[in-house]
């Protein structure tokens, strides 16, 4: 591939851990995205591939692809100048014979005490401070704006930001949840409008909980520069991001239980984001069906932050030419 520039549209999670991936391998890039609060800034930032495989009781194929995004953190982060905790990830109360023995047969390491099964086998990052750090990396990569329009050109894509164009040899969507950029070959809309929105509601806690990650029935609470985070609901098909207040009253009940305490006066402020999810719970990493150049980074349900650097580096892969991860095939966008 020349020298032309390469767009990404979307400075989510995906959008910037593409953009870092591609700017660490030398690479030349412009983000756009409207620089609005997002799904990426809402979420807890748990890395957490065992307690995420335990609870959803995925398959071993799906636990290992967790495994393998969990493990290109340490190095991405430390490129990016992404702060990751590595701090115990603890399940209190409800099924915990059924925890423990989903977590040992997917190959995940765990100790018991009564009721309580801990890991170390999950990190945790502070989405606000990885964010900032992958912007921060990206300099003026980083544009504001919204991409309203994509279209084929003889050789090229063109990119058009309200009244500005731009000509790109590959685009990189990003756009989480939101709709299918105008333009768009057929096979890509189609897709793109298959994704599921799920709404997802949390709570940024003024004070602190918990020293690690603690999940229980109905809620997690796990520590944030700010306190503490209390989450989340998954409501499939739900695109509203105002908070809900019987929802809020509904998971800080959950929290106090899973944490076993009565519950105290602490300052809240709920909020939401929207995840895109696909059929099989995995996100389209790679060429997009029906255009040449253009590549997707899409729908990672509720494991965008855990899954970051390998969408990333799946996708820099097809726009280098590279020969691709033994992870890419699952995520390809052509399998559905
Ligand atoms: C409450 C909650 C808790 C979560 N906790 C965790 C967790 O602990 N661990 C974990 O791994 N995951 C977690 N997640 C999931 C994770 O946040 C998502 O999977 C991830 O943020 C999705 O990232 P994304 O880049 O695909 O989308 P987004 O973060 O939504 O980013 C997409 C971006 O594209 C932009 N965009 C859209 N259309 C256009 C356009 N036309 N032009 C330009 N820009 C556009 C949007 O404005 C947005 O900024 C959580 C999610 C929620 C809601």
């Amino acid at each position: 591939m020349s020298s032309s520039p390469i767009v990404i549209v979307g400075a989510g999670v995906l959008g910037l851990c593409t953009a870092f991936e591609l700017h660490r391998r030398g690479r030349a890039m412009v983000v756009i995205d409207p620089g609005e609060v997002n799904a990426s800034l809402v979420a807890a930032g748990m890395i957490a591939p065992a307690m995420e495989s335990a609870i959803d009781d995925v398959s071993p194929d799906h636990a290992l692809l967790f495994r393998a995004g969990r493990d290109l953190w340490p190095a991405f982060a430390a490129a990016a100048g992404i702060v990751l905790a590595h701090r115990p990830a603890e399940w209190r109360g409800g099924d915990a014979d059924g925890m423990e023995a989903r977590l040992r047969a997917l190959g995940f390491k765990a100790r018991r005490e009564g009721d309580r099964i801990t890991t170390d086998e999950d990190y945790q990052v502070d989405p606000e401070q990885a964010l900032s750090a992958l912007k921060q990396a990206l300099g003026e990569a980083v544009v504001i704006g919204r991409v309203t329009g994509i279209a084929r050109t003889d050789r090229s894509w063109r990119v058009s930001v309200g009244d500005l164009t731009l000509d790109a040899e590959a685009v990189v969507l990003a756009t989480g949840a939101g709709e299918a950029v105008a333009g768009l070959p057929e096979a890509a809309r189609v897709l793109i409008d298959g994704i599921q929105p799920i709404r997802g509601q949390i709570g940024v806690a003024a004070r602190d909980l918990v020293d690690h990650v603690v999940r229980g029935p109905g809620a997690y609470v796990a520590p944030m520069a700010s306190g503490a985070v209390i989450g989340a609901t998954m409501e499939p098909g739900r695109r509203d991001t105002g908070p809900d207040a019987e929802t809020s009253e509904r998971l800080a009940q959950a929290a106090w239980r899973v944490l076993d305490r009565s519950p105290e006066p602490v300052d809240i402020q709920w909020r939401a984001g929207v995840r895109g999810a696909t059929a099989d719970g995995l996100p389209l990493a790679g060429a997009a069906p029906g255009g040449q150049g253009l590549l997707m980074a899409l729908a990672p349900r509720r494991n965008g932050w855990l899954l970051g650097p390998l969408v990333g580096a799946i996708v820099a892969d097809v726009i280098e030419g590279r020969a691709a991860l033994m992870e890419a095939r699952a995520l390809d966008p052509g399998r559905f």
